[in-house]
């Protein structure tokens, strides 16, 4: 017997339906690539969004066909997250990050029709255009008088001339939930990208998952502020969770140093943020230099690696700030688990408290997780065994776009490529992503604990972990680390800190400082470009 309640189908264009019939005044605030700060309302968002879809039909795109964009959060952005998604074309978000080759090998794999970009990114745009064969157009993100002269991009419009011509009247196609709506590559640390192909079913799925208490517990009376670019798994869903409860949306644009994070964030007063820990240093950073403060801001949601110890501390202690340690992937559109505590945690020791926000965190419904061992056989939820984490669920991926790389499942499940522990509540801890785990005499050693002792340094900047050959461990760890502007610190003083805090057969077995550590396109470090630059390096105890 089927129930029998209204089929409605979950469409990203209700989202934004809603925000403009119930938040139509709810604010949207963006700073532009001119540096100006642009205002304006949900409400304007659908209108402009409808412009789109009738500017993508009166381009004669076809369902289905995909508009790249290359630019910063923003409002024009946000517009194209609901018009081009809403009309049922498919958004593909490019990260601008990437070198020149990978943006046009991406652009070229998803078969953009139309590549919308940031007048920032013009010299990007202007190196690949000619290699991009199926873009056939080139939208500016830019006012009519901004638009750039004698580029030799052939016929580059202006966005706002583009969708100006246009009404903003359109009545939304009703088409299946499970139709494609946007799509993310995977940094492809190795071998080439694969896209992550979202569903407007998975998409909703998940913005109704984000934004539940214990998750990112968002609400019409939040001031957002996205630092997590859209162009990073569509900035971990928050443009379609802001639009489902109404809450005010603030956008960095190009600026995310500390100093310009933090006006922002004052002048909006921005009451919840998301990014990853790479960012939050800078702007910790620009607090403690400048004894500052935050007056609004409640909470942040922290994710992309792991959160050091002292970043969660310097939130809560010295700022009262709340943190939310994440975990997640682009495969998973991308939130998976989220550390919020239960209330038997309520009365514990803070030591203890603290030792539970440094975990990954605990499922969200919709998410199922499991660890399991070599032969695939189950381990036990004991917080200490680890094992390779699976997980499934219906914003998490089946296949990649194209079906590249055949099927990545495992009896159903997706293998995440991280090792990590379960403990009896179901909180989930990161050991490490299972490459860069070091494998030393047999035991497995977690570079990310290791890289955070170094972390809790107050000379240490930043410090990653990487495993060394060596004739009879086979690996053991060195720990790669940058100091603080004007700190000093000795190989053996930052040994002689690790004494205590990790087993004895866990400490690094050297020190290498170096003037920075490579970070990829989502923020993130590049171990294996580290291990390039020091592949002349020899361990002094090999
Ligand atoms: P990539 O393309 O680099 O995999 P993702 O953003 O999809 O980009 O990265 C997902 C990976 O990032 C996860 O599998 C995990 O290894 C790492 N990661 C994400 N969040 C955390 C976290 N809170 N702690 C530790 N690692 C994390």
């Amino acid at each position: 017997m089927l129930g029998q309640m209204q089929n409605h189908p979950l469409l990203i264009s209700s989202l934004i339906d809603f925000a403009a019939r119930h938040h139509g005044d709810g604010q949207i605030v963006s700073r532009r690539v001119e540096g100006d700060i642009h205002r304006y309302t949900w409400l304007d968002v659908q209108k402009r969004a409808k412009q789109v879809a009738n500017a993508l039909d009166a381009l004669g795109l076809k369902v289905g066909e995909r508009v790249g964009t290359l630019a910063w959060n923003g409002y024009r952005h946000l517009e194209l997250y609901f018009g081009v998604s809403g009309s049922q074309r498919v958004l593909h978000t490019v990260n601008p990050r990437l070198l020149p080759e990978q943006i046009a090998w991406i652009v070229n794999h998803a078969e953009d029709q139309v590549m919308c970009f940031d007048t920032t990114f013009l010299p990007i745009v202007q190196g690949i255009h000619a290699h991009c064969k199926t873009v056939k157009h080139w939208i500016a993100l830019c006012d009519e008088d901004k638009l750039p002269k004698d580029t030799g991009i052939p016929h580059l419009l202006s966005y706002e001339a583009w969708i100006g011509k246009q009404s903003s009247d359109h009545s939304w196609p009703q088409f299946d939930e499970n139709t494609a709506s946007s799509m993310c590559y995977t940094s492809g640390t190795t071998g080439n990208p694969k896209a992550a192909l979202y569903s407007h079913r998975s998409t909703v799925l998940h913005a109704y998952a984000a934004a539940l208490p214990d998750v990112m517990g968002l609400s019409a009376r939040d001031s957002a502020l996205p630092v997590v670019p859209m162009f990073h798994v569509n900035a971990w869903g928050l443009p379609y969770s802001a639009a489902m409860v109404g809450c005010k949306l603030v956008f960095p644009g190009p600026a995310m140093d500390g100093k310009s994070v933090y006006e922002l964030m004052e002048a909006e007063k921005v009451t919840f943020a998301a990014g990853v820990p790479t960012v939050w240093q800078m702007l910790l950073g620009h607090l403690g230099a400048n004894k500052l403060r935050f007056s609004t801001l409640k909470r942040t949601v922290i994710g992309g690696s792991a959160c050091p110890p002292a970043m969660i501390d310097a939130f809560r202690e010295a700022y009262g700030v709340d943190v939310l340690h994440a975990w997640g992937m682009t495969e998973m559109s991308p939130l998976g688990t989220l550390c919020t505590l239960k209330e038997k945690h309520k009365d514990l020791p803070e030591e203890q408290k603290m030792s539970l926000r440094l975990k990954q965190g605990r499922a969200i419904f919709g998410v199922d997780m499991k660890i399991v061992g070599a032969n695939g056989e189950e381990l036990p939820w004991d917080g200490k065994t680890y094992g390779d984490l699976l997980v499934r669920g219906p914003w998490i991926l089946d296949t990649y776009f194209k079906g590249e790389g055949g099927n990545p499942l495992k009896d159903g499940w997706f293998p995440t490529g991280d090792v990590a522990t379960i403990d009896a509540d179901g909180f989930m801890q990161i050991t490490d992503r299972s490459k860069d785990v070091i494998k030393s005499g047999g035991e497995w050693i977690s570079s990310i604990d290791i890289e955070n002792v170094a972390m809790a340094h107050p000379a240490v900047a930043m410090a990653a972990c990487i495993g060394m050959p060596h004739p009879k461990w086979d690996e053991r760890p060195i720990v790669a680390v940058t100091l603080k502007p004007g700190a000093e610190l000795t190989r053996d003083e930052l040994l002689k800190f690790y004494e205590g805090k990790v087993a004895k057969w866990q400490l690094p077995d050297d020190v290498v400082f170096v003037d920075s550590i490579p970070i990829g396109a989502t923020g993130k470090m590049l171990k294996t470009r580290l291990r390039e630059q020091l592949k002349n390096y020899k361990l002094p105890t090999a």
